[in-house]
C-alpha cells in the first residue's frame, strides 16, 4: 500500500483545516495518482510542540506510477500551494503531506536528495498517523519490524 498522511492546524487558502485536507485529496488525484480510499478526517492534540491549535489528521492511499521521490516533490507542490511555509518542525501549518508508507520500499534520507526517509521514521510514535492507517487496512504491517497497525497502536496504548 501507499499510503499518505495528511495534516493541518491553521485556516489557509483553501478554508478550514478539515476543508484543507478535502482540497489536498483533490489535487493529488488531479496530479498522479488515484486515490483508492480515505480515512476520516479526525481532531488530534498537537505533536511535539503543544502551544498550537489542535490539528485535523488523516489518511488515504493511492497507486501511482511516480517513484518515491517525485511523489514527494508532487505532495511539497500542494503544501506550497495550500499556502504552507516551512518554518519550525512541527509547528502550525496549513497542510502536511507525508509519506507513511510506499508499498515495501526502505530508505533512509541520508542517502537521497530530498532526506527522505521510507516508512515515515516517526510513524509507530504517532496515534494521528496510526488510527486513520488503521481505518483503513488494520492488518497494515510495518515494512521493517513487521509488526501490524494494530500492535503498533496497542504498544502506545491507543486503542
Ligand atoms: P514533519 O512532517 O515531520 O512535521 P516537515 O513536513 O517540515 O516535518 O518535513 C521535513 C522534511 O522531512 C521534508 O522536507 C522531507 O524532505 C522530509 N521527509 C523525510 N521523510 C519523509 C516522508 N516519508 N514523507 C514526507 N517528508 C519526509
Ligand atoms: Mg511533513
Amino acid at each position: 500500500m501507499i499510503l499518505i498522511g495528511l495534516g493541518s492546524n491553521m485556516t489557509g487558502p483553501w478554508g478550514l483545516p478539515a476543508e484543507t485536507l478535502d482540497r489536498a485529496v483533490e489535487e493529488i488525484a488531479k496530479n498522479g495518482a488515484k486515490v483508492l480510499a480515505r480515512s476520516s478526517w479526525i481532531e488530534t492534540k498537537p505533536y511535539g510542540i503543544s502551544d498550537q491549535p489542535g490539528f485535523v489528521n488523516g489518511a488515504i492511499e493511492i497507486n501511482t506510477s511516480l517513484r518515491p521521490e517525485e511523489l514527494l516533490v508532487m505532495l511539497h507542490e500542494i503544501e506550497i500551494a495550500a499556502g504552507r511555509k516551512r518554518r519550525e518542525k512541527w509547528g502550525p501549518r496549513t497542510l502536511d503531506l507525508d509519506i507513511i508508507a510506499y508499498d515495501d520500499v526502505v530508505m533512509e534520507g541520508a542517502d537521497n536528495s530530498l532526506n527522505l526517509t521510507l516508512p515515515h521514521n516517526d510513524l509507530h510514535n504517532r496515534s494521528f498517523v496510526l488510527l486513520p492507517v488503521r481505518e483503513l487496512n488494520p492488518l497494515w504491517q510495518h515494512p521493517v519490524s513487521g509488526r501490524t497497525v494494530t500492535q503498533m497502536l496497542d504498544e502506545l496504548g491507543k486503542n
